[in-house]
């Protein structure tokens, strides 16, 4: 029976800002998923899914909630009927318009947030920008300060800039005076229409394992409970969890587009362009019976290309084992080919959080932890 880990569904392409670095390809099409295509999703997709099973569903893609909360009413009740009693819903925001009526959603749904808020002003200011080129981080930070009123704490995405790098006290500072326990760090990747990394062609993976070992220094050192992703990610799994990377074998990851097009591996698959692979396309939910679209020759030989990459990444690469072979999506587009090896996201992701785990274990040994431990904010707030 199918177990999918991820289910990203993308009720609409349209974002209504324009950061600097945005990678979709289609942020002015104001596309809505029609009706027909949550029905198929809930009649002829999640059927399938083994009952017991516990994926993720995520809205994403542009903005979520540029389309109307009514919408995801009925999308969120449709799909419940037959989604695995125990899928967990979510939500990506840029949290320009996730008022009140949203929130009310999120808790009515137990839908999680995830909030895109680039650290201090300044840093998020200077690339997540309205579509008249101001600001939005005062309008990211109201959004959070009322979810953590209703009490609910988002997970929050930054990303970084290599400005970033030396202002590790700044951001330590945003984070704990604004109580953002969980947070995920990114680099701008040269992905879909955002051609150009501000990394370039530097080897920034020391100065990112130290910005990262720097804030959990801080993190000790005061006794706040900031989890990092990508960091614990690695820590469970040395810890005995499992390595499963989601993005190599197929369906594991299903993505649906506004139109009803389906890809899989990576999500990020909807922006590369590859005529070899019919731009990961792998057909259209309304038009392709789904067990030819599952059984399609063309996801066989991707998810064959696929699997050689990843052996050449047990071959070759010292971290595999906390790694298990990246994301199909950056060999392609910086690699030119899925049967490749290192990408820029290795180097400034994967890499600087398994040295950061590792200088920060060193470093903790040697280092009194009874101010962390006394600490009444080592014991993080409920989550929805
Ligand atoms: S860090 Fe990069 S090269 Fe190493 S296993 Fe992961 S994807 Fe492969």
């Amino acid at each position: 029976m199918w177990r999918p880990a991820l289910i990203v569904l993308q009720p609409t392409p349209f974002c209504n800002i324009a950061c600097d670095y945005c990678y979709l390809r289609h942020r002015d099409d104001r596309t809505v998923m029609g009706e027909e295509v949550v029905s198929a999703i809930r009649d002829r997709i999640f059927p399938r899914i083994a009952r017991d099973a516990t994926p993720t569903v995520i809205w994403h893609a542009g903005e979520p909630t540029t389309v109307p909360i009514p919408w995801y009413r009925n999308a969120y009740n449709e799909l419940r009927k037959t989604a695995p009693e125990a899928t967990n819903f979510s939500l990506q925001s840029n949290g320009i318009g996730l008022g009140r009526e949203w929130i009310q959603f999120a808790q009515q749904t137990g839908t999680q947030i995830g909030l895109s808020i680039d650290g201090p002003r300044e840093f998020h200011d200077a690339r997540r920008k309205t579509r008249n080129g101001k600001g939005t981080w005062s309008l990211a930070m109201q959004t959070l300060r009322e979810l953590q009123q209703a009490r609910i704490h988002p997970n929050v995405v930054t990303v970084l800039h290599p400005r970033s790098l030396g202002a590790v006290d700044p951001y330590f500072q945003f984070y704990r005076d604004n109580d953002i326990s969980h947070v995920s760090f990114s680099i701008d990747e040269s992905e879909g229409r955002h051609a150009t990394s501000s990394f370039g062609a530097g080897d920034y993976t020391e100065a990112i394992t130290g910005f990262l070992f720097g804030l959990m220094k801080r993190a000790y050192r005061e006794g706040f409970p900031l989890h990092i992703k990508e960091v614990e990610r690695i820590a469970s799994i040395l810890a005995g969890g499992e390595l499963h990377n989601e993005q190599i074998g197929a369906w594991d990851v299903l993505v649906v587009a506004a139109n009803g097009d389906v890809t899989t591996f990576s999500p990020e698959f909807m922006e590369v362009r590859s005529q070899a692979h019919r731009n990961f396309n792998f057909g259209n939910i309304l038009t392709d019976d789904f067990d030819r679209i599952f059984s399609s020759a063309l996801v066989a030989r991707t998810e064959a290309e696929i699997r050689r990459g990843v052996d050449l990444c047990r071959a070759r690469c010292r971290y595999f084992e906390v790694c298990g072979g990246g994301a199909p999506s950056n060999k392609m587009q910086e690699n030119g080919s899925l049967e490749s090896a290192e990408t820029q996201f290795c180097r400034f992701s994967v890499q600087p959080a398994a040295e950061a785990f590792r200088s920060m274990i060193h470093w903790a040994r040697q280092t009194p932890r009874d101010r962390f431990i006394s600490s009444p904010r080592h014991f993080a707030e409920p989550r929805i």
